[in-house]
């Protein structure tokens, strides 16, 4: 289709869609009933013409939803200032001790607006997947398909598709979820957590660490937020004896659907007694286990107030399943939207934002030789999700066995060498074990304190003895 007739199709739609007050819920519904008039008559016509308009409604939705999401953001965290500042002031609190700036107050929703964007990305790629996974099952059957065959696959589709259409995601559990809902339960849990961290900055920026979780009546209490309830815990975790936010909400606190919302926040309490004292329940306890072990995937609020000194903090996933993981998924989107593999990486970088990109799993520590090759301060090898994505992409015949090879690899290199390219510092590792060649390329930063995988690849045997 030319892109002429995509324009005019978009702004059609556009025009259709903009007197709705529930944005998502009404796209949604498009998409469907596009998806539903198709499957009427599933011809290669009506299938085009389907695919047209969810990719056209997609985009226009996306749109849409991230100026109303990041206008949402900010106007929750200017509400968290309001009420911190509103607190200070009545307690007499006025002097600022600490020097944060209104770019960290922006740094603070654009890095959570970031993170937003990209899973909801993830997220609406799902439509179109549910999407081609039916034509395909469509399209296995001839397309001058039998009557009854048909009716038979149309009958089983809506039996369960009439209901939640083509507007749903699978999570880890393989459990279904409702788009809509989706948004709507993160656009509620992100403005609350918008509104709390500017809050607890504003504090910090005044010197006050400690707050007490005030709660509002309500009977009965959940049992993750019970201990904490007119409990006094320390923003930072630097007063002593008392439980750390950080630490209070691996316990729980603040959980996605709770009753308190929105709890009571008061600063700089007074008669404090014995306030620090929080005696944890099993519930508790099991839900730090949980979060411990998905911590990888998320950004608490305190460490991004404990990053307030040195915004340039990227995340360090933990294990290295997740790291693959994560950089496969972003990869995977990527292969599928762009068949050039240079135009890959840029359009990664495009769609992808800084904090995402540079993340990075802590390899292991490289041979002496290959660190007086690279003339580096530290031994420690990165790999960040930014070079593994562009691996992925650059070299489609490795998978995740190939990859847990780097380990042995820089534990014990069949040799290194510097690289021949002109003007190139890069070191290259080798391994020959099993007749399988791989060569591991490294580098070193501008400042020589970290060093970084570059690239990861298979040999032949004539390559490897020629280096
Ligand atoms: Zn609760």
């Amino acid at each position: 289709m030319p892109d002429n007739d995509k324009k005019k199709n978009k702004k059609e739609l556009k025009k259709d869609i903009q007197d709705n007050t529930d944005l998502t819920d009404e796209y949604m519904e498009k998409i469907n009933e596009s998806f539903y008039n198709m499957l009427k008559n599933p011809t290669n016509k009506e299938i085009e013409k389907h695919r047209l308009e969810r990719d056209a409604l997609i985009s226009l939705w996306l749109g849409f939803l991230f100026e109303d999401f990041k206008n949402q953001l900010y106007a929750s965290a200017q509400m968290g200032i309001n009420e911190a500042d509103r607190q200070l002031s009545k307690k007499g609190i006025t002097k600022k001790v600490n020097d944060i700036t209104k770019e960290t107050y922006e740094g603070q929703v654009q890095a959570r607006l970031n993170s937003d964007i990209e899973d909801i990305i993830l997220t609406s790629q799902n439509i179109k997947i549910n999407s081609e996974n039916f034509i395909k099952e469509l399209k296995t059957n001839p397309i001058n398909y039998e009557f009854d065959k048909y009716k038979k696959i149309s009958s089983e589709l809506s039996a369960d598709l009439i209901k939640r259409g083509i507007t749903y995601y699978k999570d880890r559990a393989n459990r279904q979820w409702n788009i809509s809902k989706y948004i709507e339960m993160k656009t509620l849990t992100e403005k609350m957590g918008a509104q709390r961290l500017s809050f607890f900055t504003r504090a910090i920026q005044y010197g006050v660490d400690l707050v007490r979780i005030v709660h509002l009546n309500i009977n009965p209490t959940c049992e993750l937020c019970a201990p904490f309830e007119d409990k006094i815990l320390s923003i930072t975790g630097n007063t002593k004896g008392y439980l750390s936010l950080q630490d209070a909400q691996m316990y729980g606190l603040f959980h996605p659907r709770c009753d308190h919302v929105p709890e009571q926040l008061e600063l700089a309490p007074t008669d404090k007694g014995n306030d620090g004292k929080i005696e944890l329940n099993e519930a508790n306890k099991k839900r730090k286990e949980y979060n411990e072990k998905r911590k990888e995937y998320d950004i608490t609020t305190d460490k991004r107030i404990n990053n307030i000194s040195s915004p340039k903090n990227y995340k360090e996933y933990k294990k290295f399943g997740s790291f693959y993981n994560r950089g496969n998924e972003l990869a995977q989107i990527i292969i599928k939207e762009k068949e050039r593999n240079d135009d890959a990486v840029k359009y990664a970088r495009k769609l992808f934002d800084e904090n995402t990109l540079r993340a990075y799993y802590n390899i292991g520590e490289l041979p002496e030789e290959a660190v007086n090759l690279l003339n580096s301060e530290t031994n420690e090898l990165k790999f960040s999700i930014d070079n593994l994505l562009k691996n992925i992409i650059n070299h489609k015949d490795l998978d995740v066995n190939d990859y847990k090879k780097i380990f042995e690899i820089i534990k014990n290199p069949s040799k290194t060498r510097k690289s021949k390219k002109q003007n190139s510092k890069d070191v290259i590792l080798f391994s020959n074990k099993n007749k399988q060649y791989y060569m591991l390329v490294v580098k070193t930063t501008a400042n020589k304190k970290e060093n970084f995988i570059k690239s990861f690849r298979k040999m032949g045997e004539e390559e490897y003895n020629g280096y």
